[in-house]
């Protein structure tokens, strides 16, 4: 393996773990690996601030990817390379390369500067389009609305409310509707906001006195993309403003969009006037991809990359991933990563062998303290509380779910749980795991309620 692939491979992963933005901002075009001998990397960065901020917050990350790929125990140093910036300006329109043994970037983006500022400005990802999302009976009623809204131009699903679970396209679907727009019209004010976006906007601007400059960069845009907008459940001021703000935007007759991973309805203590907000125009729901639309979006990807897949591995691979777009894509991203390292043809035995690695790897990599995260963020509930000694009902449910996927998913010894818990002994785990036990086979509710936690920690 050469520096390139190796490199290649480890952005593959590290593409995996961070979000689009962290990757987008940090990774991308701002990295290579300068040099690679006697096991140390030197890894060259864009500039100073790059390299001091990848340093910081990535080492240990990058470090235990390039362990892995390499199957050995790597030193990894940090500079600045003028290299990075030659990389970026190698010439357009090179044809992609047609085996798997030669790396190419995973997705392709479009070219033209103008069009790329825009979709920058408005904080959207190039490589969400509408050509490359793939409709199927889950997501067809979503896509028909944001055709609409497109296309004609139409007014009438405003807002438009889509929701889903987790990796099923929401981001994507809102991300091309204001990418469409921008092509359409270049002069058009789009904006993709996460809701925890806005609300770090929102307090950076009190933090520093410019909260007139917030309301009118909210407030006068003509397409306003809200993702995410479970994270608002308790944030009262966050609401406050989105509600004004909406207010203000659709009265002049401007489009908002809204993603969540919920309906209105089941965001809890979301304030009412708010939800009927986002209750008033279209509610649309993504829900989860039948094994056609799967194999259409293994297709799709692998023929954008120019890869061919044999037929009933495309079948294998989608009936992996039965519940996420997301999972599905990371599937077929770390089976062609692996063909490449280990320079063997995807196969059905190359396919269980990722598997087997990426399952024992989520194990190793999933600590107690990120899945006691994940159940409090899904029941809107501060860690705190989860962990202390409160008996509400509200309270004692979470807690009793999370000592349970502790156990039950991960092995975690009964004393450590009960530490986590503050309790002083491990009576009341073994209590509570078994009261979960025995719920689970009577309550649909608190089957999907695991099921869907599950997914999270293992997404
Ligand atoms: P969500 O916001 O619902 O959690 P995302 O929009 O981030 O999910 O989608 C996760 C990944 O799956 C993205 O890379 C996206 O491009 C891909 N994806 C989801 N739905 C589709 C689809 N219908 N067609 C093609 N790709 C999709
Ligand atoms: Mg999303």
């Amino acid at each position: 393996m050469d520096k390139i692939t190796l490199w290649e491979s480890t952005l593959g992963e590290l593409q995996l773990n961070l979000s689009t933005a962290n990757f987008q901002t940090w990774f991308k075009g701002k990295t290579i690996i300068v040099s690679w001998e006697n096991n140390l990397v030197e890894l060259g960065c864009s500039s100073p601030y790059v390299k001091n901020w990848i340093e910081s917050r990535y080492q240990v990350q990058i470090k235990a990817i390039l362990d892995n790929v390499t199957g050995e125990n790597n030193g990894l140093i940090f500079s600045v390379s003028p290299l990075v910036n030659n990389i970026n300006r190698k010439p357009k329109n090179k044809q992609p390369s047609s085996n798997v043994g030669s790396p190419a970037p995973l997705f392709l983006e479009p070219d033209q500067d103008l069009f790329k500022e825009a979709l920058s400005k408005a904080n959207l990802n190039p490589v969400f389009n509408l050509e490359n999302f793939v409709v199927g009976s889950s997501n067809q009623l979503a896509y028909a609305v944001a055709k609409s809204i497109t296309d004609q131009g139409s007014k009438n699903y405003n807002p438009f409310f889509v929701y889903g679970g987790v990796g099923l396209g929401k981001t994507h679907l809102i991300q091309s509707i204001g990418q469409q727009l921008i092509s359409k019209n270049p002069k058009l004010k789009v904006l993709y906001s996460p809701c925890e976006e806005f609300t770090n906007d929102l307090v950076t601007s009190i933090q520093t006195k410019t909260t007139r400059e917030f309301k009118i960069k909210y407030r006068s845009i003509d397409v306003l993309l809200l993702d995410d907008a479970q994270f608002l459940s308790g944030r009262e001021a966050t609401q406050e403003e989105i509600f004004h703000t909406f207010n203000v935007l659709h009265s002049l007759g401007k489009q908002i969009i809204i993603a969540s991973d919920r309906p209105p309805s089941s965001i809890r203590k979301l304030a009412d006037r708010l939800r009927s907000r986002f209750e008033g125009g279209m509610v649309a729901d993504i829900g989860k991809p039948d094994s056609e639309l799967r194999e259409a979006v293994l297709l799709k990807k692998c023929a954008a990359q120019k890869i061919n897949l044999p037929s009933d591995l495309i079948r294998q691979l989608a009936e992996c991933f039965p519940n996420s777009i997301r999972d599905l894509e990371g599937g077929l991203i770390r089976l062609i990563t692996y063909s490449r390292v280990a320079n063997r043809p995807p196969s059905p035995t190359l396919l269980k062998e990722v598997l087997d690695l990426t399952q024992k790897e989520t194990a190793r990599n999933t600590n107690p303290k990120k899945v006691v995260e994940i159940v409090a963020r899904y029941f809107s509930t501060p860690v705190s509380e989860i962990t202390g000694k409160h008996r509400q009902a509200n309270l004692v449910l979470p807690r009793q779910i999370a000592m349970y996927i502790l156990r039950n998913n991960f092995n975690i010894s009964l004393t450590v749980i009960a530490n986590i818990f503050n309790k002083a002994d491990h009576t009341s785990v073994i209590y509570s795991v078994n009261k979960i036990k025995a719920q689970i086979k009577t309550s649909p509710k608190t089957r999907v309620e695991i099921g869907e936690i599950s997914e999270r920690i293992f997404t």
